[in-house]
């Protein structure tokens, strides 16, 4: 079969522009075969969800009495996150919220951080990245063009998810992340959680040391967080019906507002889904989004054809948005354009993990499976 052979998977909407995608003798794609297993093992929203989701948080509450917090959670301030805030307060955790300002924020997504916030009387820490470093890294990952433009953002989002969980002694990372919504993985993605690529990149695209930039080592994260901490991330969205509709419908009675377009709470996000991804990488990424809704039956495969005829977004509002982002990380919109035409590189090109992740994966897995 000829790579340039087109085929698009017959059950969901995921296609050959989308890399890793391979397909069977029934024309069935990977993402299907492998739901069902999946699903078994992370998605419960039945009666088995519910008695796991009273474990997890008798656990939660069990290793955080007499601290200060249980739990930590990043909230950005979308829909996710913000409903694991209020969901977080209904099952009578305790959390420390995080909120990381990579710059990029929208001012709705401001107002709605505090909304959340202040509804449910958390503490709020915002850790606020140095604005020369990320836009820096962010150029260097550009010039780099490597798939993954969210690794700057992604990285110190972790990093400092880790670092106040250690400062606070905390031992649960709650995560709004679901499989009702976003099973379908992105193979195309390089972990962001992969240091020395990060540095790699930087050091041959940066202009500047990296500073005020939380950064967090794969021995770190892999190894010592789980293993010798005991630091642990929890997805109960996972155990409970979730579905988004009705999650905004939710948080709008509580004052949170809705973002007019997606992604609303990042500048960048937008840029990077509606722009780079297709236009430099030809990736589509409402694809993936699309077929999770399809195999957690929120959406027919026919309405998810139908959305995809419609363009990624409206070309005249992101010219505008691409002006605002280019004049904001200091690019001309020529050099913006020049590095939408050129080649892409594999994040392979420059010094990576790739090497000893398997082993640190294994390592842990075994280690988990040890103690039972
Ligand atoms: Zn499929």
């Amino acid at each position: 079969m000829s790579s340039h052979y087109y085929q698009i998977c017959k059950t969901c909407v995921m296609d050959s522009t989308m890399a890793g995608t391979v397909f069977n003798e029934e024309g069935i794609c990977n993402n299907c075969t492998e739901f069902p297993e999946k699903a078994a093992i992370h998605w419960m929203p039945n009666d088995k969800g519910v008695a796991r989701l009273d474990a997890m948080l008798a656990k939660i509450k069990e290793q955080g009495a007499g601290k200060e917090y249980d739990c930590i959670f990043g909230l950005s301030g979308g829909v996710d996150s913000s409903f694991l805030a209020f969901k977080a307060k209904e099952w009578g955790l305790r959390p420390l919220v995080l909120h990381v300002d990579g710059g990029w924020n929208t001012e709705l997504a401001a107002a709605n951080i505090r909304c959340v916030v202040d509804e449910n009387g958390y503490d709020l820490v915002t850790e606020v990245v140095d604005w020369e470093t990320m836009k820096d890294l962010q150029k260097a990952y550009l010039r780099a063009g490597v798939t993954n433009q969210d690794v700057p953002q992604d990285h110190v989002f972790i990093a400092s998810l880790f670092h106040y969980a250690r400062k606070h002694k905390i031992k649960a990372i709650i995560s709004g992340h679901n499989f009702a919504t976003e099973s379908t993985p992105m193979r195309w993605q390089h972990p962001a959680m992969d240091l020395i690529n990060l540095r790699a990149i930087h050091k041959a695209h940066g202009e500047r040391p990296i500073q005020g930039y939380r950064t967090i080592s794969a021995l770190e994260y892999y190894i010592f967080s789980p293993l010798v901490r005991l630091i642990k991330f929890y997805h109960p969205l996972n155990l409970i019906p979730y579905d988004k509709e009705e999650s905004i419908k939710f948080l709008e009675s509580k004052g949170w507002r809705n973002y007019q377009r997606k992604h609303g709470e990042s500048i960048f996000t937008r840029i990077f889904q509606d722009c780079i991804l297709p236009k430099k990488f030809g990736i589509d990424k409402r694809r993936a989004h699309l077929t999770s809704l399809i195999h957690s039956g929120g959406m027919s495969r026919d309405r998810a054809l139908a959305i995809l005829k419609e363009p990624v977004c409206n070309e005249i509002e992101i010219r505008r948005e691409i002006e605002f982002f280019c004049r904001k990380i200091g690019l001309t919109v020529e050099e913006f354009d020049q590095l939408m035409v050129e080649g892409s590189r594999s994040h392979k090109y420059y010094k990576n993990w790739d090497c000893y992740y398997n082993f640190m994966k294994y390592f842990k897995g075994a280690v988990l499976r040890l103690r039972g």
